[in-house]
């Protein structure tokens, strides 16, 4: 019920209510391609399930499947896409009519939000032009259909396999329909399929299948685009149930899968959703306005959906999974759809924090891309895809490791799949690997001029990376040879530091900085951002960027001016204005682009500084302003659970900003008191009873009562249970936090 009202009475308490209810998966879906809002879609689903499935309101292929201000749906997709930049794979589609409509065209329907129920286990519509009402709730690897008829002869569910390759038969002896796809947008063996099975829980009254949306004779079609219409005489009122799985592995296995609704209705399937994600979000039980808590839920909901499952269980109940390297079936874990561009910044320390046991499995599935590929994987859908920069699978490695979440056996294993990720390109795809490695480990930098794109964002994350490298060997006893290497080249940013502008600059070959240089560029030497976004990219020593920058004064002074500078920008390495540029612009903090991940830990930075007053008032700008629990709801893109864990770590007064450390580096909190429940049994409880929008500022910070004067919590405060008091004021604390002792790491301390 709450969940349906809007705004009015605060603060809610959460405790005991259906957290799923605070859960809008319609945040972020007023999307294009020139303006992100999220780039999101509702993903009705598990957490971490392996099939999501969605209502479609755009065309066979379209990454953006559904966009808000689209009105008419056609079909409902399960659906395996991680951002519509990237695109689907393995998709399919079932759409209930009126009538004998089988093209994406012809069968579609008009609709309204206001005739939509979204629930991240549960989604409902009316479909206008068919008279239909049409429900779907999950399981991880299936998922229940109801359609409920009007009186007609010819109602219908048309099945869509997909074009590009597809299967169809009706095995109407068994009430059953199989099919696969292959549709997928790269990153997938020759043999990839997605299998599928259909189980009717009434017996239809045709049977038949189509091709290129013409109905065809006989039982069974392989083809470019093939379907299967299977047609009812229904009376007002009558529901149709329909059970859907699917496979990677086969038919076989996609009957397996099937049993995941095995003995239960459709509404037993909707309600164990609704407690598997009540008990997924309730990890966090927050107390905040209601629309904060709306906001923060529908943040969490996004944090725990990718990277998806990409397993399933065999006869024996035991892991195994098609393998998106090397098309065989092999043992184990597996999972997929994340760009670790993105998620190693605050993703995944959200999980290590939270949900340790499921990266303890992302972690097995780690190893296993590495036995099947030869490298980590970077951006992984379901394969290996070419996007983004950096060997960041160094830092989702080493802050499970550092953390003792990875299974002590595979640790070693882990760590060579580190080293060798760090000293090889992948042959194919650039962006898996190193790109530039050799010059990397020669002259410390990848130049600028030798045609690898977006250098000087590579040195500064490979910098990054060898530092999380260098303390995993450190904790596994390797020489001090080795991990000296690696802390050398942690150093390895300060090639590109150029005091003149006290900015990170790109370097050519011969030592010379690149010329000209607009620091306000977009790309070119760096990724999605300009010198002002990436200078700060020395997650594991800003303190050495300090010495760089001269003096803490400058330091502050820089990270003034980055929202000091007008939105102004040069996005001519682009040849037009991407849609990150635009996010930065519109939004009246000068040159802050929260809608991008570059510089998403930067306000944090205050802290190292001696100014932390300045980091509290900025991340409640940038939460009230960035964050809205409706459909334009985010200030770019999403990104697979980041930008959304920002917002879970910021709400609770921290945030991981140089993960594989052991230290969380304070803000400000936005609630009003918050319980995180650790998997060890242990509690993180949060007050700052005090919190309104004025009092954005810490005056006094008590750990376990006694008074706390740093500016960093440790792993070790947090996980053996802790009680962290705020006094919050709208008076800035300028003598809280300014000595050096109070500082978060930094490898030059
Ligand atoms: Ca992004």
């Amino acid at each position: 019920m709450l969940a349906l009202a809007y705004g009015g009475y605060s603060p809610v308490k959460a405790e005991g209510k259906n957290y799923s209810d605070y859960v809008n998966p319609l945040m972020g879906k007023l999307s294009e391609h020139q303006l992100s809002t999220g780039n999101t879609y509702p993903a009705i689903a598990r957490p971490w399930g392996m099939n999501f499935w969605m209502p479609q309101t755009g065309k066979m292929g379209d990454g953006w499947a559904y966009v808000y201000d689209n009105y008419r749906l056609r079909g409902f997709k399960q659906t395996h896409q991680p951002s519509p930049w990237i695109n689907d794979y393995g998709m399919f589609a079932i759409m209930p009519v009126k009538g004998m409509k089988i093209n994406e065209e012809e069968r579609a329907s008009w609709f309204s939000h206001k005739a939509e129920v979204a629930k991240p286990y549960y989604y409902s519509v009316y479909l206008a032009e068919h008279d239909i009402i049409a429900e779907i709730t999950p399981t991880d690897r299936a998922a229940y259909f109801r359609f409920t008829f009007p009186e007609t002869d010819e109602g219908y569910i048309v099945i869509d396999s997909y074009d590009r390759g597809s299967y169809i038969k009706v095995i109407p002896e068994e009430n059953k329909i199989i099919g696969y796809t292959t549709r997928n947008s790269g990153g997938v063996p020759e043999n990839f399929k997605n299998y599928f099975v259909i189980v009717l829980e009434k017996t239809p009254d045709s049977w038949s299948v189509w091709k290129d949306g013409k109905v065809c004779d006989g039982k069974e079609l392989q083809d470019e685009h093939v379907g299967a219409l299977i047609g009812f005489k229904t009376k007002r009122g009558e529901k149709i149930q329909a059970r859907v799985a699917s496979s990677f592995i086969g038919f076989e296995q996609a009957e397996r899968n099937l049993k995941e609704l095995e003995g239960k209705s459709f509404d037993q399937v909707k309600e164990e959703g609704r407690k598997v994600w009540d008990k997924t979000l309730g990890v966090f039980d927050v107390e905040m306005d209601l629309d904060e808590m709306r906001t923060f839920y529908s943040c969490l909901y996004r944090s725990v959906l990718f990277p998806r499952r990409f397993y399933e269980f065999d006869a024996s109940g035991k892991p195994v999974h098609y393998s998106p390297y090397n098309g065989k079936v092999l043992p184990g874990y597996m999972f997929t759809d994340t760009g670790f561009w993105d998620t190693f910044r605050c993703l995944f320390p959200l999980l290590n924090l939270a949900y340790p046991s499921m990266n303890a499995q992302i972690q097995e599935g780690l190893l296993n891309t590495y036995k099947e590929s030869g490298f980590l994987p970077e951006w992984a859908s379901p394969g290996p895809r070419g996007c983004m920069v950096g060997t960041n699978s160094a830092s989702v490695v080493a802050d499970a490791i550092m953390k003792d979440i990875t299974p002590k056996e595979i640790q070693e294993a882990l760590y060579e799949a580190m080293l060798k990720t760090a000293n090889d390109c992948h042959p194919q795809v650039k962006s898996t690997g190193r790109f530039g490695y050799e010059y990397y480990n020669e002259l410390g930098y990848v130049p600028y001029n030798v045609g690898i794109n977006e250098s000087a964002a590579r040195t500064l994350e490979y910098a990054y990376d060898d530092w999380c490298i260098a303390q995993v060997g450190k904790k596994l006893g390797r020489s001090a040879s080795e991990t000296d290497l690696y802390l050398k080249r942690a150093h390895n940013y300060k090639n590109l530091f150029d005091p003149s502008h006290n900015l990170m600059r790109g370097k050519n070959k011969d030592g010379q900085f690149q010329s000209p240089f607009n620091p306000l560029k977009w790309g070119d030497a760096f990724t999605e951002g300009n010198s002002w976004h990436y200078t700060w990219s020395v997650f594991h020593d800003v303190k050495g960027l300090q010495n760089l920058m001269g003096s803490r004064e400058t330091f502050v002074h820089m990270l003034d001016s980055v929202f000091a500078v007008p939105p102004i920008f040069d996005e001519s390495y682009y040849g037009s204005v991407i849609h990150e540029i635009r996010e930065m612009q519109i939004m009246n903090m000068g040159n802050y682009a929260h809608g991008n991940q570059p510089v998403q830990h930067m306000i944090y930075l205050y802290n190292y500084a001696g100014e932390p007053w300045k980091a509290q008032y900025w991340l409640r700008q940038t939460m009230e302003k960035m964050y809205r629990p409706t459909p334009d709801g985010y200030c770019g893109d999403e990104d697979n659970g980041q930008t959304s864990a920002w917002y879970v770590f910021s709400s609770l007064g921290f945030y991981p900003v140089c993960p594989a450390s052991d230290q969380y580096v304070i803000g400000a909190p936005l609630v009003r008191k918050a319980t995180v429940n650790l998997e060890n049994g242990k509690k993180i409880v949060i007050t700052a009873p005090d919190n309104n929008s004025e009092n954005c500022y810490i005056k006094k910070l008590k750990m376990n009562k006694k008074e706390y004067d740093k500016n960093y919590f440790t792993y070790e405060d947090l996980i053996k249970g802790v009680t962290l008091q705020f006094d919050m004021s709208d008076k800035p604390n300028t003598q809280r936090g300014t000595k050096a002792a109070a500082f978060p790491y930094s490898m030059s301390e």
